[in-house]
């Protein structure tokens, strides 16, 4: 296949993508969307196994073996509330791949020489920069994933992990790793560093991946979502760094397109947690409380019967429904949207406030309810619903905790103080539907659950929704 023709597919494999990830824009056409981006990947797939600079038929039988495999039993065997750390998992792997390009281009180079390697298309300083970039980048990206699936997966405390000292070492290590990088971009003009050249990509790979651990480490708490976004658009530069390494416009279009759109995600989930993207990577959670870890929560929970919350519901006139992790964890997004349909049948007002950093990823509850085929148009945002929110008569929290915490809006001592929140504790009434007195992902008491107005509905969050549903089907 001709570099013209490869080429050209390669522009109409990026517009198919680029129109798809339009698409997505819009609940009506994201399916559509979804498919015109997947025929996108799949043309510029095809396109590459004809590129036999690229890519050598064997390994690609080996990778797509060994891939297929690891990837189909372990999405087989993943629990729905698993997928969180799965993805973020994914985005490390992506950072890995760029290393394991950047790295593998180097030792080609050592092989072809740099003549016959670029054939006139590019520059050794400039190709040395960009396999700099690409293990730069996808070290911190892979091993700052993984701290986050870590984090994520309860397999290690998701509180930040602060020593004195650290902001100073993680400086220094960034550091080190930028005169290296000057060095190798430069070695091939430098006699007494060439030959040392190859060991300075080891070494700044191995800081990179240091440097992934360290940034990622003292983030945590409800920090979470921003550093979750970040890694994603992290991970999408790293592919495009991988791309002007192996000239494939193809993944430097895509790479950017990642990162672009992870860098949005990241300022729109700062806006969520009312931070700034500095505070979050270097100020630790609840530094903006002053390390305080809120107030003492007075008075007691009360709790109600799944019969009495059924008479409530039936003489409201408007229902908020505020979903959250405990929503995912329990798979109730079936029984919510059957419990919305039957209070719509009895001529009340049902809406869905989602908050932007409820459950454990992006878009986790948008996901969860188009699944369970809630209309679109009745899931609004909470800028919308606050405003509105007081003449609401019953707001149904179902599994969601930290996104709904008035200690946000009110006890300056809280780390989330500041952070937007879903005003549910200013409707008439709050059922709060939890299995039991467990906290968010925080780690905070709720003061939500003793105020006068709320009453706690324990259980298993898809049983009550079920049995309350049952209510008005025996009625
Ligand atoms: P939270 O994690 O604050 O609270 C979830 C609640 O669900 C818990 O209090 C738990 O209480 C309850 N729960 C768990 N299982 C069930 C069940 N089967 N039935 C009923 N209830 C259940 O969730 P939110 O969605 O309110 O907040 C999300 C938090 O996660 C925020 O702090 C956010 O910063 C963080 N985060 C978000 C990410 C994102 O991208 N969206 C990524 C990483 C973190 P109990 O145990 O008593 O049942």
């Amino acid at each position: 296949m001709g570099a013209i023709l490869i080429n050209l597919t390669y522009i109409l494999s990026s517009i198919l993508i680029i129109l798809g990830i339009k698409m997505l824009g819009s609940a009506s056409t994201a399916r559509k969307g979804n498919l015109i981006s997947a025929v996108g990947m799949l043309v510029a797939i095809v396109v590459t196994l004809f590129d036999h600079h690229i890519l050598h038929w064997t390994w690609i039988v080996a990778g797509l073996g060994v891939g297929s495999l690891i990837g189909g039993v372990w999405a087989s065997r993943v629990a729905m509330t698993g997928m969180p750390e799965l993805v973020a998992l994914f985005n490390g792997f992506g950072g890995l791949s760029s290393v394991a390009v950047g790295w593998g281009e180097y030792l080609r180079v050592q092989r072809m020489g740099w003549e016959k390697y670029l054939e006139g298309m590019s520059t050794p300083a400039f190709t040395l920069g960009a396999i700099g970039l690409a293990v730069l980048i996808g070290g911190i990206t892979f091993t700052g994933s993984f701290v986050a699936y870590l984090k994520l997966s309860g397999r290690m405390s998701g509180r930040p992990t602060l020593f004195s000292g650290q902001k100073a070492i993680n400086a220094l290590v960034f550091a080190v790793i930028l005169v290296l990088g000057l060095l190798l971009v430069l070695s091939e003009g430098l006699p007494a560093v060439l030959p040392h050249a190859h060991a300075i990509l080891i070494i700044i790979v191995c800081l990179s991946l240091l440097l992934g651990v360290l940034g990622v480490l003292p983030i945590g708490g409800g920090d979470m979502p921003v550093v979750i976004a970040f890694l994603n658009s992290f991970s999408g530069l790293a592919g495009s760094a991988a791309g002007f390494v192996i000239v494939n416009t193809v993944l430097v279009v895509a790479g950017c397109l990642v990162g672009a759109s992870g860098v949005i995600l990241t300022v729109i989930m700062c806006k969520a947690m009312n931070r700034t993207l500095g505070n979050v990577l270097f100020g630790g959670f609840g530094a903006a409380s002053g390390g305080g870890v809120g107030a003492k929560v007075e008075g007691e929970m009360k709790g109600i019967s799944v019969e009495d919350a059924y008479y409530v519901l039936e003489a409201a006139n408007s229902v908020v429904i505020v979903p959250g992790y405990g929503m995912a964890v329990a798979q109730a997004q079936h029984a919510v949207k059957e419990l919305g349909s039957v209070l719509e049948k009895r001529g009340i007002e049902v809406r869905y406030a989602i908050h932007p950093v409820a459950g454990r990823m992006p878009g986790h509850m948008n996901v969860l309810l188009a699944e369970a085929d809630v209309p679109y148009e009745q899931l609004c945002e909470m800028d919308d619903v606050n405003p509105t929110i007081a003449n609401v008569d019953v707001a149904i929290v179902i599994g969601a905790n930290d996104v709904v915490n008035p200690s946000a809006a009110d006890d300056p001592t809280s780390p989330i103080y500041g952070m937007p929140i879903i005003n549910v504790h200013e409707a008439r009434t709050v059922f709060a539907l939890k299995r039991g007195k467990g906290a968010g992902f925080s780690g905070l008491e709720n003061a939500l659950f003793f105020r006068p107005n709320c009453r706690m509905l324990y259980g298993d969050a898809k049983e009550t929704v079920s049995q309350l549903v049952g209510q008005f089907k025996e009625q």
